[in-house]
């Protein structure tokens, strides 16, 4: 390609001629005929709310993670929220998570009164560093939140190691990492409970949707309870046994997801594994090309894992470019390209500021991250022909841009 005789005359930002006619998102779902048929049979039945497709969803689900159980949810951070009110946090209480995430990872520590502690992440992959993580335990600490940064698992032996002994509950935020591997064990049958999003975006989507899968019997329990008002057993129980009778145990909420949402996902949970390989098959691609693009970096894999691709992100090497991430970014959209940003470190969120006083500079790592890191377009239903127009792009603007 002969990007290098290029100059910023022709970027798109500059006046130049976009590389893709139309933009291209960074994320977005697939909706197929089956997918619609098995809505619309929901629809015309008598279930709309809780009815048989939520069991179904959820066993096939469980049995997908290698997950004893697995409860739904309306969304994944009302699973997160169940999941943090099901490990007993309480105010007082204090969760240690990672900074660079979406905020529900740490919001649903506040949703129970409960204090989140950040600790800095590893520099190869950006996941919750376990040595940072054990620094920040103190006597009131009780449970541990890494996140499986755009799919690849955190680092969970330690993770889990390091909170047995301290007596501590780990809630694994796998809303990247549907489908994902650790050391030879599925992501959803490692923490004590383990988070997904159905959001569309994420592998598979519900619409909205969120599920919590454990092994422990007792957590399922209160999960189930936690999602229908905090009561002891669901109206479609009630009505097969012909019963009156409900018993409210615990303060719940209505997080119940519907039938036609569950068929959804029964049905989107069938095409997993071809989104996945596709999503492979792209992150491939895109290493392969930008292993040999000076100025980025691609995201790293550890030998351990099999990771399942929700983001691609690449970090910029802003030694090697004339512009910072804002101006690279900006020119990327120009020529038609969704790139995203993920995150913007928790801590740095005017809520969190402001309630927590946090300080920049306080994870250097996540910061230094956070600085350079540029989301590229990645989803299954991308073309070969949308892969290209990424790298092309990228090579564009960051060759444009080079020293
Ligand atoms: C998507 C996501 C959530 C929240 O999921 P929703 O279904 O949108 O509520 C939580 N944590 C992470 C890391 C996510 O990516």
């Amino acid at each position: 390609m002969s990007t290098t005789l290029l100059s910023t005359q022709d970027l798109a930002i500059n006046g130049g001629t976009p590389v893709r006619a139309t933009f291209l998102p960074y994320g977005r779902q697939a909706v197929e005929e089956s997918d619609i048929a098995a809505v619309v049979e929901v629809l015309r039945s008598d279930w709309l709310t809780t009815g048989p497709k939520v069991a179904e969803f959820e066993e096939a689900f469980a049995a997908r993670v290698h997950a004893k159980h697995a409860v739904s949810f309306t969304s994944g951070t009302a699973a997160l929220h169940a999941a943090a009110f099901a490990a007993d946090l309480k105010p007082g209480d204090e969760a240690i998570t990672t900074p660079l995430t979406f905020a529900a990872t740490a919001n649903c520590v506040l949703y129970q009164g409960a204090t989140p502690v950040f600790a800095d992440v590893s520099a190869d992959t950006l996941n919750l560093d376990p040595e940072q993580a054990a620094a920040r335990i103190s006597p009131r600490t009780r449970a541990i939140l890494p996140v499986d940064y755009a799919g690849h698992p955190a680092e969970m032996a330690p993770i889990m190691e390091i909170a047995r002994r301290h007596g501590l509950i780990v809630i694994e935020d796998a809303c990247h990492a549907l489908g994902a591997e650790y050391r030879g064990s599925r992501v959803g049958s490692i923490a004590d409970m383990t988070v997904f999003s159905f959001h569309p975006v994420k592998h598979i989507t519900t619409g909205e949707g969120g599920m919590v899968t454990s092994n422990d019997a007792k957590f399922a329990e209160t999960l189930r309870r936690f999602r229908n008002h905090g009561i002891s057993s669901d109206a479609r129980q009630r009505q097969t046994a012909g019963q009156w009778h409900y018993e409210m145990v615990l303060l719940g909420f209505n997080y119940r997801l519907p039938d036609f949402a569950c068929a959804l996902g029964r049905e989107q949970l069938k095409r997993l594994d071809s989104n996945l390989s596709r999503r492979r098959e792209i992150a491939a691609a895109y290493s392969d090309a930008f292993r040999e693009t000076p100025g980025v970096i691609p995201p790293a894999v550890r030998d351990e894992v099999h990771p399942t691709w929700h983001l691609y992100p690449i970090r910029l090497d802003l030694e090697k470019l004339t512009a910072d991430r804002a101006q690279i970014f900006r020119s990327l959209r120009a020529e038609n390209i969704g790139v995203n940003v993920h995150y913007i470190p928790v801590h740095y969120h005017p809520y969190y500021r402001e309630r927590f006083g946090s300080r920049l500079g306080e994870f250097p790592v996540a910061e230094n991250a956070y600085e350079r890191l540029i989301s590229l377009p990645m989803f299954h239903a991308m073309t070969d022909g949308d892969v290209s127009d990424v790298v092309h792009a990228v090579r564009k603007v960051v060759g444009c841009y080079a020293k």
